[in-house]
């Protein structure tokens, strides 16, 4: 027997909706790449992102048509979030920051047919435009009187003049909520960039969660700003949960240097901001040079890498600024865990909740995740044995979008599909999972796994390192040993010595580094992670090297 409550589909347009009617004259604040702050509400969004979807009508876009986006975050990029998956096409949000032939790859493996940009990016667009046949305009996010001259690009239209021309009386159409309404591609440090294709259904029930209490805890009274960008998982679902929970929303456009984020934070008086490790690392530095305090700030999310343990106690114990620690992937929309403390944790000291707080925390509920060995079996949750992390849920990805492996990312265990994260980690009981490495960077020294983070961590706590990582290099009779790259703060004088000598009864003394290299700046990737491939390229054979030598 079936329930007998309505059958309302869930979809996107219904958070703007929603916005609108109850928190209609909240503000959504935008720091333009015009080099102006622009204020509206959400009252404002809604009726452009009518404009929006009309217009795109008008140009003849059909249900599922793919509409590229390369932009920073800013009420515009919104307005697309809103128009496109509204009208029921799917909003590709493309990473400028990936090279010209990957972001050209991406544009038509997804079959982009227009594509929305930022004024950063004409360059960019100059550069794949030939390359992108399907296309049939770029559309400048800006106005009339901004709008490249003489850009060499046959088909460029300009978004404020589209605008117009698209009509406020739009009326959102009634989709199925399993349609797709936004398509992100992974950054590729895991391979060729994959494309994960979410639906509004999966975007809702994602967006419900996060909001949670234990999750990330949003609310009317909450002003978020979104360091992380609009294209990297959704800025991790925070313009679908500002619109849903009616949080005033602050953009930082492309300022994402400490001292102009330390600014917007100050004078819009934001209470939630989100980002990973390495944009955090750039406003911490300059709270510190300049002895500044937060007056407003109380919650900071950090994800997409693992948050330092030095960072977590610098923002909690230094600024009062409680951390979010929060792991997910682009194939998880993209939240799984989120860290917040259980009731029994409050009674702790500080670095003892701090080394709860470095886990990646517990399951949101919808997110089902275990841990297996090499034999397949499921592994004890006590904080000490490391698996293989597998999840499954509503949110999380069921194959990739046009996948031409003819392979199913998931895997069946137990009689059901799971989805193997690629991260290798422990689950205490209180079911806070621990990252200890990604699969492909587990440093395997005799056998036994040494995990790269816990090695960071440590290093990143001592006064004179700004940046550190481990990685895994050859061998001649363990295999892999872990190598320590480092990057000294401006002026220390640290040797190896000193900081090998660090780790002593920090950690087991096998895991101690064979060694530390420092260099001047460690490569990162599109989306902000440590490029550990290309460090294990240039410095896997060091140790080999340094036993011959
Ligand atoms: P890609 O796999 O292409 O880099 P994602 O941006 O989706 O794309 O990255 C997801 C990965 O980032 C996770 O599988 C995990 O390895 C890492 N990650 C995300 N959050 C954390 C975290 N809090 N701590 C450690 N690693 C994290």
């Amino acid at each position: 027997m079936h329930g007998l409550m309505m059958h309302k589909q869930l979809l996107i347009s219904s958070l703007i909706e929603h916005a609108d009617r109850h928190h209609g004259d909240t503000q959504i604040v935008s720091r333009r790449v015009e080099g102006d702050i622009h204020r509206y509400t959400f009252r404002d969004c809604h009726r452009r992102a009518r404009q929006v979807a009309s217009a795109l009508t008008s140009l003849g876009v059909q249900p599922a048509d793919r509409i590229g986006t390369l932009a920073w975050n800013g009420y515009r990029h919104l307005e697309l979030y809103y128009g496109v998956s509204g009208m029921g096409a799917i909003v590709h949000t493309i990473n400028p920051r990936l090279h010209e032939d990957q972001v050209a790859y991406i544009a038509n493996h997804a079959e982009d047919q227009y594509i929305f940009f930022d004024l950063t990016f004409l360059p960019l667009i100059k550069l794949i435009a030939g390359r992108c046949n399907r296309v049939k305009a770029f559309i400048a996010m800006t106005d009339h009187t901004h709008m490249p001259k003489d850009a060499g690009i046959d088909n460029l239209l300009c978004y404020e003049d589209l605008l117009q021309q698209g009509s406020a009386d739009y009326v959102w159409p009634m989709l199925d909520e399993d349609a797709a309404s936004t398509l992100c591609y992974t950054s590729g440090t895991t391979g060729n960039p994959k494309g994960v294709l979410y639906s509004h259904r999966s975007s809702l029930l994602h967006t419900y969660a996060a909001a949670l209490p234990d999750a990330l805890n949003c609310s009317a009274r909450d002003v978020i700003l979104p360091v992380v960008p609009m294209f990297h998982v959704n800025a991790w679902g925070l313009p679908y949960i500002a619109c849903m929970v009616g949080a005033k929303l602050v953009f930082p456009g492309p300022a994402l240097d400490g001292k102009s984020l330390f600014e917007l934070l100050e004078v819009e008086q934001v209470t939630l901001c989100a980002g990973v490790p390495t944009v955090w690392q750039g406003l911490l530095g300059h709270l510190e040079e300049t002895g500044q305090h937060f007056s407003s700030m109380k919650r900071t999310i950090i994800g997409g890498a693992a948050c330092p343990t030095a960072m977590l106690h610098r923002f909690q114990e230094i600024y009062g600024v409680a951390v979010l620690h929060v792991w997910g992937m682009t194939e998880l929309s993209p939240i799984g865990t989120i860290g917040t403390l259980k009731a029994r944790h409050l009674a702790m000291s500080p670095a003892e909740r701090n080394a709860v707080q470095s886990k990646q925390g517990r399951a949101v509920f919808g997110v089902d995740m275990k841990i297996v060995g090499a034999d397949g079996l499921e592994l004890p949750w006590d904080g000490a044995t490391s698996g293989d992390l597998m999840v499954r849920g509503p949110w999380v990805v069921r194959d990739y979008f046009k996948n031409e492996s003819d392979c199913s990312p998931l895997l069946e265990h137990a009689g059901q599909a799971w989805f193997p994260t690629g991260d290798v980690a422990t689950i205490d009981v209180d079911g806070f999972m621990q990252i200890t490495d990604r699969s492909k960077d587990v440093i395997k020294s005799g056998g036994e796994w040494i995990g790269s983070i816990d090695l960071e961590n440590v290093a990143m706590t001592h006064p004179s390192v700004s940046q550190a990582a481990c990685i895994a290099a050859k061998h001649a009779k363990w295999d892999e040993r872990p190598l320590l790259v480092v990057v000294r703060k401006a002026q220390a004088a640290l040797t190896r010595e000193e900081l090998l000598a660090f780790y002593e009864g920090k950690i087991a003394k096998w895991w101690t580094p064979d060694d530390v290299v420092f260099v001047d700046t460690i490569p990162l990737g599109a989306t902000g992670k440590v490029l550990k491939n290309r460090l294990r390229e240039q410095f896997g054979d060091h140790l080999l090297v340094k036993a011959v030598g």
